[in-house]
C-alpha cells in the first residue's frame, strides 16, 4: 500500500514512537493521545517527556497524588483530561496483578475507562493492539473529503458516518488491516504534512492516483470552510478570598471544583459564580476584569478580593463561606501560583498581584 510505504519513509520521529517497542507501548500511546487531544505536537513533546520521566508506567501514576500530578501537566490546559487519566490509571492498577498491567484489548474496553471517548479509544486500540478501527480526526476528515471531492463543511454531523464508511473501506485493504495503527497514523500525518488546508502538496501524495479532488482540480473547494461554532458570552464573578494570619503571613482561599461545575471541573482554584445583577452586594472589593475563552464560551471574568478577618476564619461565620457555601483550603500566598492549574485562575491571580504591587 503506497500510503504505508510513504509513512514508513516519512513519519516524524516522536518520543512516544521512538522504536518498534515504544510505538506500540499502551502506556506511552495512551499518555500521548490524551495530551494530543487539545494540544499541538511541539508543546506535547516536552510535556510528554516530563510526564513519562515522572510516571514511567501506569502504576506510578496510580500511586501518585493530585499534588504530584499537577506540576507535571501545568500549562497544558484542559486539566480535566489528566484527572480522568489519573482515575483510569487507578482502575487499571486495581484490576492488574503482579505489577503487570491488564489492558483492555478492544475499543469498547478502552471506552469504558474515564475520559476515553470514540477517538482516543480507536487510536489506542489500533496503535497498541492492532484493532482494525479507523481514527478520524480533523486531518483525516480533510483527506477523505478531498479523496471523494466532498465540497461540504467537514464538521457537518451528517458527514460522520460517511467518513467512517470511507475509512473503514480503506482499512479493508489487506496491508492496512495488517497494520491498522500505522494506517491511522499515516492518514493523520498525511493530513498534517501533505494534504494541508491550503496548498496541498499533491505531487508528494501517496494517494494522488485515487484522489477525486486532484483529478477535478478542486482541492481548494473540498472541503468547504468549516461551520464556525456559536460562542456563548458568559460573565463570571471570581472571588479571591484572603486572610492575614499574622502580619506578613497571608493565606488565600482555593476551592475544589466538582463534576457539577460548568467550567474547570476537577481543578482547584478561586470560587466562581455567574454574575447576577439582581444578587445581593458582595462585601468585597472589585479588582478588575479580563477576557478568557473556554471551549465555546467567551468569558468576561470580574475579579473581587474579599478580605476575611482572622476572627471569622472558618465555618459558616466566614463571609466567604456565606457566599460560596463551601469551606476552602487556605494556601500560603507565596504558594498560590504553583497550586493553580488553569489559566483562568492564573490570570485572576496575576491581576490581583499587579494591583497589589501598583
Ligand atoms: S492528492 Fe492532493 S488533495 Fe488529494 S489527498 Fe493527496 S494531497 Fe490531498
Amino acid at each position: 500500500m503506497r500510503l504505508l510505504a510513504w509513512y514508513d519513509h516519512n513519519k516524524r520521529s516522536l518520543p512516544w514512537r521512538v522504536d518498534q517497542a515504544t510505538s506500540r507501548d499502551p502506556w506511552r500511546t495512551w499518555v500521548s493521545e490524551v495530551m494530543l487531544q487539545q494540544t499541538l505536537i511541539p508543546v506535547v513533546i516536552p510535556a510528554f517527556n516530563r510526564f513519562i520521566a515522572k510516571f514511567p508506567d501506569v502504576f506510578a501514576l496510580a500511586r501518585a497524588t493530585e499534588d504530584d500530578l499537577r506540576p507535571v501537566v501545568k500549562g497544558l490546559g484542559y486539566y480535566r483530561r489528566f484527572g480522568m487519566l489519573h482515575r483510569a490509571a487507578r482502575i487499571i492498577a486495581e484490576i492488574s496483578s503482579d505489577g503487570n498491567p491488564i489492558w483492555p484489548r478492544t475499543q469498547e474496553g478502552w471506552k469504558a475507562l474515564p475520559g476515553i471517548g470514540e477517538y482516543t479509544s480507536a487510536a489506542i486500540s489500533s496503535i497498541a493492539f492492532d484493532v482494525p478501527v479507523p481514527v478520524i480526526d480533523g486531518n483525516v476528515e480533510r483527506v477523505l473529503c478531498r479523496l471523494e471531492d466532498i465540497r461540504q463543511p467537514p464538521n457537518l454531523p451528517e458527514l460522520k458516518p460517511v467518513y467512517r464508511e470511507l475509512a473503514t473501506r480503506m482499512m479493508a485493504n489487506p496491508a492496512a488491516r495488517a497494520r491498522p495503527g500505522d494506517f491511522n497514523q499515516a492518514m493523520m500525518e498525511l493530513g498534517q504534512r501533505v494534504c494541508t488546508p491550503s496548498n496541498p502538496d499533491c505531487g508528494q501524495c501517496p494517494l494522488s492516483r485515487q484522489c477525486k479532488a486532484r483529478k477535478a482540480r478542486t482541492q481548494h473547494l473540498a472541503p468547504a470552510p468549516k461551520i464556525r461554532p456559536h460562542y456563548e458570552d458568559v460573565r463570571l464573578r471570581l472571588i479571591v478570598g484572603i486572610r492575614v494570619q499574622q502580619p506578613g503571613n497571608h493565606q488565600v482561599a482555593l476551592f475544589r471544583r466538582d463534576e457539577k461545575q460548568k467550567f474547570l471541573k476537577g481543578t482547584r482554584g478561586f470560587w466562581y459564580g455567574f454574575e447576577d445583577p439582581e444578587g445581593p452586594p458582595l462585601s468585597s472589593s472589585f479588582v478588575g476584569s479580563f477576557k478568557h475563552s473556554i471551549t465555546k464560551h467567551k468569558i468576561t471574568a470580574d475579579v473581587h478580593l474579599m478580605e476575611v478577618p482572622p476572627a471569622k476564619m472558618a465555618g459558616t461565620t466566614c463571609p466567604l463561606a456565606t457566599v460560596t457555601k463551601q469551606i476552602p483550603d487556605w494556601i500560603p500566598a507565596g504558594d498560590v501560583e504553583n497550586e493553580l492549574i488553569s489559566s483562568l485562575d492564573s490570570k485572576a491571580w496575576r491581576l490581583i498581584l499587579r494591583r497589589h504591587q501598583a
